[in-house]
């Protein structure tokens, strides 16, 4: 891939907390990257997630342990773009910025299928779909609950079928689920076993674990400081 594709092509967004990145995540996006023909992916931490969340290491450790997972990974990249700007980390007021820096790209935001069916408490969720189509990676444990009943009991009922399995508005914007390899890897099990002084290897790229503990994150169990 040259970089003028990758300036022009499909735009993937994934946020997250990250705190901190682990291979679930990264496994999963690759998946969803292949599938879609998705130039890039942009990783994107929050700064203050919008909904009340443990959130243990600060956002310049957390981007910058993103930054070492995908530093190899020339499809990836990170986005900045939240965790500088001040106050709670809206997704639409992101992609609304994400639109107007690469206008007329495709914007896919990747999320897991926890994160998708509590999309109704986010800020203003019907335009988020004014802006970009939902990328739904599945999850262990997480509901297997059906997107199309979903999105038009909670945001708008005109989401209906469309091809290849994508349920859309007439705006043409929608979303899909795709069935990743599950791996019941998670952050909070990760801060857990750190504060335990428990090994992460395989959990983390080797440079998230190694940052780990040269910069002694996540020692104290959750709710101690
Ligand atoms: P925490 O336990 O702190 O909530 P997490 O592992 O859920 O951490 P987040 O940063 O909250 O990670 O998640 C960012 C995004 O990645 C969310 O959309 C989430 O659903 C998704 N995600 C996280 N872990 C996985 C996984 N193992 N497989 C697929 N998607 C995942
Ligand atoms: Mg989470």
């Amino acid at each position: 891939m040259t970089a003028e594709t990758a300036q022009r092509g499909r735009l993937g967004i994934f946020g997250g907390t990250f705190d901190p990145i682990h291979i679930g995540h990264l496994r999963a996006v690759t998946e969803v990257a292949e599938e879609l023909e998705l130039a890039q992916v942009l990783f994107m931490p929050c700064h203050h997630p919008p909904h009340p969340k443990d959130v243990q290491a600060s956002a310049a450790h957390r981007l910058e342990m993103v930054r070492r997972a995908v530093a190899d990974n020339p499809r990836f990249g990170v986005s900045d773009l939240e965790v500088r700007r001040p106050g709670k980390s809206y997704a639409v007021d992101s992609l609304a910025e994400f639109s107007r820096l690469y206008p007329g790209r495709p914007l896919y935001w990747l999320i897991g299928a926890d994160a998708f069916f509590a999309l109704h408490q986010w800020y203003q969720p019907r335009r988020l779909f004014d802006l970009a189509d939902f990328v739904v990676m599945t999850r262990p444990g997480s509901p297997g609950r059906d997107l199309r009943e979903y999105l038009t009991h909670y945001l708008d009922p005109a989401f209906a079928p469309a091809d290849n399995a994508w349920v859309r508005l007439p705006n043409g914007h929608g979303a899909k689920l795709l069935t990743t390899t599950l791996l019941d890897i998670s952050s909070t099990d990760i801060r857990r076993r750190a504060a335990q002084g428990r090994a992460l290897t395989y959990l983390v790229p080797p440079e998230v674990e190694d940052y780990i503990c040269e910069m002694k994150l996540y020692t104290t169990p959750e709710g101690e400081d």
